[in-house]
Parts: C-alpha cells; sequence; structure tokens
C-alpha cells in the first residue's frame, strides 16, 4: 500500500510517550516512520521507545514541557535539523483541571489552555518553515468529545478542544497552498492516564461512557494508529481541515 508507507518520513509527537499519543506513534512507526516523541517524563518514555524501536526503525525522545514556547520551538527545529526533514507534526499533548466553572483559577485556566493549545499554535507555527521548504507536510490535532459536548467540569478543557480544532481548520486554509495537510482527530473515551483520573473524579463516568458507546467498550490508544497513519500519508493528501471521531460511535449516539 505504497499512499499509506511513511518510510523515510520524520514525525514529531507531543505526548507521544504515553496514552494515545504512544498508540499514534506506534502506527506510524510500523508503517516506517522515524519518530520522535516529546513529553516530560523520561521514565515513561524509555518504556516507550522499546515499543518504537521494535517496529524496527529509528525513534528517539526529546525532553518536553509543552508550557515553555522557547522549548516547544527549539524541539521542532532540532528534530528538523538532526534528521533534516519534519513531515508530521502531532499535537497531542494534553490535560485537564476538574472543577466547576466558579471553582477555577485564573491559573487552572491558563494552564490547561497552554498545555492543550497555545502549545499547538506554537509547534505548528515552528513546523510550518521546515514543511513548506520541503514541499509539503502534516499536522494533527487531537481534539476531544469536548470538541462537540460538553461538561459541567471541563470548561477550560473543552474551550482548549474547541480552539484547537478550529485552530485547525484555519491553518488548513491558510497553508493548503503550501501542500501542508491541518486535520484533527476527536478520541471518544479512551482508557488512558487522563481518564482513569478522571474515572476517580467523575462519579459514575465509567458506567455512563458504557452506555452511552455504541462499541460498549472504552478506546484503547492502539485503536488510533490507523487514523494516524491515513493522516500522516499521501493517502489524505486531499484532506484538510476535517475532524474526524474516533469514537465508538459515541458522537452520533442520540
Ligand atoms: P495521557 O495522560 O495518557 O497522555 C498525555 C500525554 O501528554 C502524556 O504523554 C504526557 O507526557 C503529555 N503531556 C501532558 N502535559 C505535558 C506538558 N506540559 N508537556 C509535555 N507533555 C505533556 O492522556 P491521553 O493519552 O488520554 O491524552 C492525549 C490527548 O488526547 C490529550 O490531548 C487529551 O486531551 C486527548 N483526549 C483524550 C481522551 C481520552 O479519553 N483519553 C479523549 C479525548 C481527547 P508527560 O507526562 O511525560 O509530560
Amino acid at each position: 500500500m505504497p499512499n499509506f508507507d511513511l518510510s523515510g518520513r520524520v514525525a514529531f509527537i507531543t505526548g507521544g510517550n504515553g496514552g494515545i499519543g504512544l498508540g499514534m506513534a506506534k502506527g506510524m512507526a510500523e508503517a516506517g516512520a522515524t519518530v520522535v516523541i516529546a513529553g516530560r517524563s523520561r521514565a515513561k518514555a524509555e518504556t516507550a521507545l522499546g515499543a518504537l524501536r521494535a517496529f524496527g526503525g529509528t525513534a528517539d525522545f526529546v525532553e518536553l514541557d509543552v508550557l515553555d514556547e522557547a522549548a516547544c520551538r527549539a524541539a521542532v527545529d532540532g528534530v528538523a535539523t538532526r534528521f533534516g526533514r519534519l513531515d508530521v507534526l502531532v499535537n497531542n499533548a494534553g490535560t485537564s483541571v476538574r472543577k466547576q466553572p466558579q471553582d477555577l483559577s485564573a491559573a487552572d485556566w491558563h494552564h490547561v489552555m497552554n498545555t492543550n493549545l497555545t502549545s499547538a499554535f506554537v509547534c505548528s507555527q515552528a513546523a510550518y518553515p521546515h514543511m513548506k521548504a520541503a514541499g509539503g507536510g502534516k499536522i494533527i490535532n487531537i481534539g476531544s468529545m469536548m470538541t462537540i459536548f460538553a461538561a459541567p467540569y471541563a470548561t477550560p478543557y473543552a474551550a482548549s478542544k474547541g480552539a484547537i480544532v478550529q485552530m485547525a481548520r484555519a491553518m488548513a486554509t491558510a497553508w493548503a497552498k503550501d501542500n501542508i495537510q491541518v486535520n484533527s482527530i476527536l478520541p471518544g473515551w479512551i482508557d488512558t492516564e487522563l481518564t482513569q483520573k478522571a474515572r476517580e473524579q467523575v462519579s459514575g463516568l465509567n458506567e455512563r461512557v458504557l452506555a452511552r458507546t455504541p462499541a460498549g467498550r472504552w478506546g484503547h490508544p492502539d485503536d488510533f494508529a490507523g487514523i494516524a497513519v491515513f493522516l500522516a500519508s499521501r493517502a489524505s493528501d486531499f484532506v484538510t481541515g476535517a475532524a474526524i471521531p474516533v469514537d465508538g460511535g459515541f458522537s452520533v449516539q442520540s
């Protein structure tokens, strides 16, 4: 399937050291890409790199806190310099502060917005000149069911996930002429560290997710391998500005 082959391509994935990011990184590594994962935890990254290198290609880790704008720009430039190209950027790093809106501090708000949204803006802006110079590229943003729906405990999270998809659409219109496609993935409820915490903090969540998801299960990070390969590969060259749910049918259930 030459259209899905990622041999010779270089992908940079924020938060690729765990959860959904690692699921996407594994898909791209299996399809032949050189994969660079970024996050704060080196311990998590060591385990992740073992899984990625098992596919036989090159995988590397950059220690990065995406709240540090200069470090984001340096990390993106560093990948392009080290490997000679940057074909795919996945803006995946994300977090949540679960409180009622009236209880949120401004610091809570900025923490979630800067982690989930501003970092994606900064990394995309840093990736642009490298992709433009190479004649094209792929940017993949991670939205959420909170892009479409909302919850009382998710004010900054829902705001950031609505905005990251609108940001992708705006960049898609700006950069289509440069052959850069910018798309979003909207995960349903996926079993990761993030949602393990949510299950502890939000009573009845597990039961509500199972009842509302037509597939009848939580998603798994490996469920994101296929969509990541598609959006990173030539197969999606005429797909841009799209927001694709990977949710077991959650978003179409009445
Ligand atoms: P995890 O908590 O498992 O993974 C989040 C990743 O982001 C980690 O690898 C973490 O690495 C990284 N990260 C968090 N904060 C920072 C930071 N400041 N700097 C650098 N890296 C950071 O969560 P998920 O895999 O579930 O989440 C991945 C994405 O998917 C997020 O954007 C999330 O909002 C989104 N999503 C998840 C859903 C779900 O059901 N799980 C549903 C919808 C969307 P480290 O700790 O090492 O920094």
